[in-house]
């Protein structure tokens, strides 16, 4: 019998990235795709309405309230709220309406800000605070991963947590102020270029922070593959598996140095502003375990990944997300 597979933040850049992975397989039939438009998540109504219309055979729950380091320091509160509830129903009624496989996306940015060791393993998530820009995130998230945990000791359920570092690629959320780094920087670049407003008369780029925090990349059409034969894969059935390339640590200066090669912008012309703040400095992940299951698993250079960002910005830039 065909499976049927719900995906929750269908809408966003990670739902969108599986939507066009399962067209491209031809099975995009098997899935259905859900935004806030269809239910609110945070309402457990909503949510049992949802489950009640079709027996799920598993679910990959993606949706969240996301956000880059600015959206993430003046929205703690509401961060931790609708995460909580997002979270705590959806695992409610996977269980209530007895779904006993999915996949539940954790962030490494949950991970401790002062850690016992780099890089981190799986086992170090909740070992002490995360950093206090994004505790309301980290903690909603962290809460997500117990109750998976639980679930899956008490009811053999195989709720099974993916832990990707930042996320980029198509589709992503270009708002300047509270999008990632990535997708913030090259809408910024090319307004700056095409001296669109705010930026008609900027005769410099200005990079918010010192650009000496270190952060993982991963293009998102990597992760939706990877998520993908995680769920299809049976010797997968618990734990956390963090996501990501083998050696792919950057600076922010040498990302916007990729980003500005990309626009053919003058590195002279960009500056860094410190009086924003850097976030965390270092929050490297561990990809050993993932690597366990997929030793062969090719990502997407950072370079490439950058390169096909922002040409899929160029040419979508009247119907971008921002
Ligand atoms: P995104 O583009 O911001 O999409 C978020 C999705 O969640 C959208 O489909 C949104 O629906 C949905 N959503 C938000 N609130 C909702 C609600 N109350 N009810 C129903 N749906 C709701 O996020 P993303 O980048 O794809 O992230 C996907 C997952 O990856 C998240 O769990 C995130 O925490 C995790 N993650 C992301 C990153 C990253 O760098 N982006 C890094 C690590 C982990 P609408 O479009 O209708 O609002
Ligand atoms: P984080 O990895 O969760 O902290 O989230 P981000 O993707 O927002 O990355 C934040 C890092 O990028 C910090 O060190 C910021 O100082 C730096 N950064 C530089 N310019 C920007 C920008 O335009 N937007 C964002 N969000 N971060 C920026």
């Amino acid at each position: 019998m065909v499976q049927k597979i719900l995906v929750t933040g269908g809408s966003g850049m990670v739902g969108k990235a599986i939507y066009e992975l399962v067209k491209r397989l031809g099975c995009e039939n098997t899935y259905t795709f859900i935004s806030s438009k269809d239910y609110d998540l945070t309402d457990s109504l909503q949510v049992d309405k949802c489950f009640a219309s079709t027996q799920y055979d598993m679910v990959i729950h993606l949706a969240a309230v996301v956000g880059g380091l600015y959206k993430n320091m003046d929205s703690n509160i509401q961060m931790f709220n609708d995460n909580i509830l997002i979270n705590m129903n959806i695992l409610q009624a996977c269980h209530k309406y007895n779904v006993n496989r999915g996949i539940f996306c954790l962030s490494s940015c949950i991970y401790p800000a002062s850690p016992k060791r780099f890089p981190m393993l799986e086992e170090d998530i909740c070992s002490s605070e995360p950093h206090n820009s994004n505790e309301g995130y980290a903690y909603a998230k962290r809460m997500m991963y117990i109750l998976c945990k639980h679930y899956n000791k008490s009811y053999n359920r195989e709720y099974i947590c993916v832990s990707p570092v930042n996320l980029y690629g198509p589709y992503d959320n270009f708002n300047i102020k509270e999008g990632h780094v990535i997708p913030g920087l090259i809408n910024r670049m090319y307004k700056t270029i095409m001296k669109q407003p705010p930026y008609e008369n900027s005769e410099k780029f200005e990079v918010f922070g010192s650009g000496n925090a270190l952060r993982q990349f991963l293009y998102v059409e990597d992760f939706a593959s990877v998520i993908l034969s995680i769920l299809y894969n049976e010797n997968v059935k618990d734990g956390i598996y963090n996501i990501c390339d083998d050696n792919n640590e950057y600076t922010i200066r040498e990302v916007v140095q990729i980003i500005a090669n990309n626009f053919e912008y003058p590195i002279e012309k960009i500056e860094f502003n410190s009086r924003f703040s850097d976030g965390i400095i270092k929050k490297t992940v561990s990809n050993k375990r993932m690597r366990e299951i997929f030793p062969e698993f090719n990502f997407t250079e950072f370079h490439d990944g950058v390169k096909k960002t922002v040409e899929w910005f160029k040419l979508n830039n009247s119907c971008i997300r921002e």
